[in-house]
């Protein structure tokens, strides 16, 4: 399986470079196509004043046919590319997994309180255990 590169900043939705534990991953998810035209990226509209893209836009527009599509639903239909160490057996491997995000409730190690976080969860190819990127919490 060959990773998707990224080449441009501007092509992409999310990136992540961390250290979990012993491990370590580098993940990006690329945009796609209009999923209806297929000329062109979907991206954040540009504020027509300004030019500049959206930021908090909630939804994805094709510069093409103005095809619109929310937010989530478009990035839940998008392919996370992830190079990964293992932390828990160190295999060091590459795979590609849907950017679908899932919560999952787990135990805050600073305020030792439950939370509920968005992870996108993958396994290890070798030792099969659940490996999660936790979106980044503010
Ligand atoms: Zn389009
Ligand atoms: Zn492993």
């Amino acid at each position: 399986m060959t990773l998707k590169q990224l080449t441009n900043m501007e092509e992409c939705v999310y990136f992540t470079n961390r250290t979990i534990g012993n491990g370590k991953i580098k993940a990006w998810v690329i945009k796609e196509l209009c999923p209806k035209c297929n000329k062109a990226l979907m991206s954040k509209p540009r504020d027509p004043k300004t030019g500049k893209p959206k930021i908090r836009a909630i939804e994805y527009a094709c510069p093409e046919c103005h095809y619109q599509i929310e937010k989530e639903e478009y990035e839940d239909s998008l392919t996370i590319n992830v190079q990964y160490t293992c932390p828990f057996c160190a295999f060091q491997g590459e795979i590609q997994v849907p950017f679908k995000r899932r919560k999952i409730q787990r135990i805050n190690e600073e305020t030792r309180k439950k939370e509920t976080v968005d992870v996108i969860r993958f396994k290890c190819q070798k030792c099969n255990r659940d490996i999660d990127i936790t979106k980044k919490m503010k």
